[in-house]
């Protein structure tokens, strides 16, 4: 089986609409594909309306990605490292999860406004506004990195993260995320499950210390992400292993965010014994299962529009 656990539309910073996301997974060959959005669940009906329309679409997992905030593995233990906590199967509409979003999605707009503004301050041409023009879309940093592409500041969206966006760059804005043990137990009491994503992704500032993973595992955490493109070889050994020690659940994706990255669809996979533990231990919300193939759906796939 393949099976994808973390993946973005256009609900949040990747390009593709929910619907588009089904169909690429479908093209890429994948059994299950989990739509994981930054911070919000609006791509959860599109995405299920099309795995339900389209014959032989995979199976799919409703998911999130939380941006949470946890303990550095080494540095000031009063600055927090930010962490991205994949949830998976919770009800949607539990009071605490969308009461702390609602936090969220403003603090990502007021933040990514301070950085276009700084950057427009400094002479660089961007349409600040234009970044929330669409009141469905969760704002993010890629946003405004297509922007600066878009203006001829720079070459790539890479460049612009390791230029403008950089947290060591002068226009760089924290954002306070949700305490992550927060997070695990608001997801828990939702009935879902959850897995932190590429938790040695160094490329992205300091660690998460080791002791907070182990208290999350204590306190109802399902898993971790290991397989995926961030990861070295050595880190996905430690992490393994770390996994093994405190019985959590492996997971591998693609982190698929369709033209703002180039990583494509199953890129790294999740093995389905591991998926089914995570899926055996979650109740706040089901999978929608693919349609099997009768020459009766809503759309046929296009390889049998002969
Ligand atoms: P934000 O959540 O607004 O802080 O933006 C973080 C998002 O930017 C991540 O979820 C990734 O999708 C994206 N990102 C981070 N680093 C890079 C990079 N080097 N190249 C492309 N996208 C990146
Ligand atoms: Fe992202
Ligand atoms: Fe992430
Ligand atoms: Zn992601």
């Amino acid at each position: 089986m393949r099976i994808d656990l973390h993946t973005h539309s256009d609900a949040s910073d990747g390009t593709d609409t929910p619907e588009q996301l089904v169909q690429a997974a479908r093209d890429a060959g994948l059994d299950v594909v989990a739509i994981t959005d930054h911070d919000t669940t609006a791509g959860w009906d599109e995405a299920a309306a099309a795995v339900q329309a389209w014959e032989r679409a995979p199976a799919l997992v409703r998911g999130m990605e939380w941006s949470t905030s946890a303990r550095a593995e080494e540095g000031d233990p009063d600055r927090p490292v930010s962490v991205h906590l994949l949830c998976y199967l919770f009800d949607p509409g539990s009071e605490a999860i969308v009461s702390e979003l609602g936090r969220l999605h403003g603090e990502r707009t007021r933040r990514l406004r301070v950085m276009a503004e700084r950057m427009v301050a400094d002479g660089i041409a961007i349409d600040v506004d234009a970044l929330f023009a669409d009141p469905d879309r969760v704002p993010g940093r890629p946003h405004l990195a297509r922007a600066l592409v878009d203006a001829g500041e720079v070459e790539s969206i890479a460049a612009a993260f390791d230029g403008q966006l950089s947290p060591r760059g002068p226009y760089y804005e924290h954002k306070r995320d949700t305490p992550i043990g927060d997070a695990v137990r608001a997801v828990a009491e939702a009935g879902g499950v959850t897995v932190i994503a590429h938790p040695r992704a160094r490329t992205r500032g300091r660690l998460m210390a080791v002791e907070h993973i182990e208290e999350l595992a204590a306190a109802g955490l399902s898993g971790l992400e290991v397989d995926h493109i961030d990861h070295a070889e050595e880190d996905r050994d430690v992490l393994r292993r770390l996994a093994r020690r405190l019985d959590l659940i492996v997971t591998g994706s693609s982190d698929f965010h369709g033209e703002h990255k180039t990583v494509g669809l199953g890129a790294n996979l999740t093995a389905e014994d591991q998926y089914c533990a995570l899926v055996e231990r979650a109740h706040g919300a089901g999978v929608i299962p693919s349609v099997a193939a009768t020459g009766r759906g809503a759309h046929r796939g296009s390889d049998e529009e002969a």
